[in-house]
């Protein structure tokens, strides 16, 4: 039997706020009952890309991850609240909207914060996945439509169909796994894995020229893991280290200059080691 699940590809997101605003476009003004009444123009984002920063000055690097109802197929808020929620056989959650009105505990049911409350119906709501367009045979939800950049997709498929999927793409649940929710993210590494980046440089003369021919290496107890020519400007980035990993090697080569060696501990930042200078060989 086929269902629904999404895909958020975090590596592809820039942050534009199409999907917010898409979402908004077609809630905001509409009530699309029995499926949801209609979002209020303020406050609560049903869809919503988080900004998040790893590194410090000169290096740094931004990321959104999308943050929706994740349509859990352990349906932790209908456990709780299971005569005004559901989840239908296409795996869409919804909330009964003659149920959720003056009823403000729904609110706590989804532990991950992603059923609000609309003060001025005094209604609970959340993410449909637009199925009131879904079940009139559109192909995708409004977000995953404005998405200029296809980092929302969505799958209509078996379960075997998506498994493979899930072990091609290396999909990864935002959580830990237990909801077993059906929007799955790719390389989440840009939000929860740390890097360790500088810059090369050695003394031509008395002026100090980026070492663009350089190579580095992080090895942990002796094991290479990680290693990476450096840019046009002599900068490099290793990057997906766990946080807390502990204390790596990294050691920097350039044909006639001295090894560079120096410890590094990862805990939780990414760390940014400035820059380092090579001395003649
Ligand atoms: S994310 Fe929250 S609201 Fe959505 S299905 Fe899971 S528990 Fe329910
Ligand atoms: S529309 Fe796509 S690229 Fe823009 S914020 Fe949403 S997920 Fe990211």
């Amino acid at each position: 039997m086929k269902t629904w699940h999404m895909i958020v590809d975090v590596s592809k997101c820039v942050g534009c706020y199409n999907c917010m605003l898409a979402c908004k476009d077609e809630h905001v003004g509409n009530a699309w009952l029995p499926y949801t009444d209609e979002q209020s123009l303020h406050g609560d984002k049903w869809i919503n890309p988080v900004r998040v920063e790893r590194g410090s000055v000169p290096f740094t690097e931004v990321a959104f991850v999308t943050k929706t109802c994740m349509h859990c197929d352990d349906v932790p808020c209908a456990k709780k609240c299971p005569d005004a929620i559901k989840k239908r056989e296409d795996g869409i959650v919804l909330i009964d909207q003659v149920r959720a009105r003056g009823n403000k505990n729904l609110v706590d049911a989804c532990p991950y914060g992603h059923i609000h409350w609309n003060e001025e119906l005094q209604t609970a709501q959340k993410c449909t996945m637009c199925a009131h367009l879904l079940d009139e045979g559109w192909e995708e939800p409004r977000c995953v439509q404005a998405c200029p950049l296809r980092a929302l997709s969505v799958v209509y498929c078996d379960d075997i169909e998506f498994d493979q999927m899930v072990e091609k793409q290396k999909l990864k649940p935002l959580t830990d796994g237990s909801n077993r929710p059906r929007v799955l993210y790719k390389n989440l590494y840009k939000i929860n894995k740390c890097f360790v980046a500088g810059a090369l440089a050695y003394m031509d003369g008395d002026i100090e020229t980026a070492a663009t021919e350089a190579k580095v290496k992080l090895s942990m107890n002796g094991i290479p893991l990680l290693s990476t020519y450096v840019d046009f400007l002599g900068e490099f980035k290793l990057d997906k280290l766990p946080k807390n990993s502990g204390t790596y090697t990294l050691e920097c080569f350039m044909e006639g200059c001295k090894t560079i060696e120096q410890e590094v501990t990862i805990e939780e930042d990414s760390i940014n080691l400035g820059c380092l200078m090579f001395e003649k060989a």
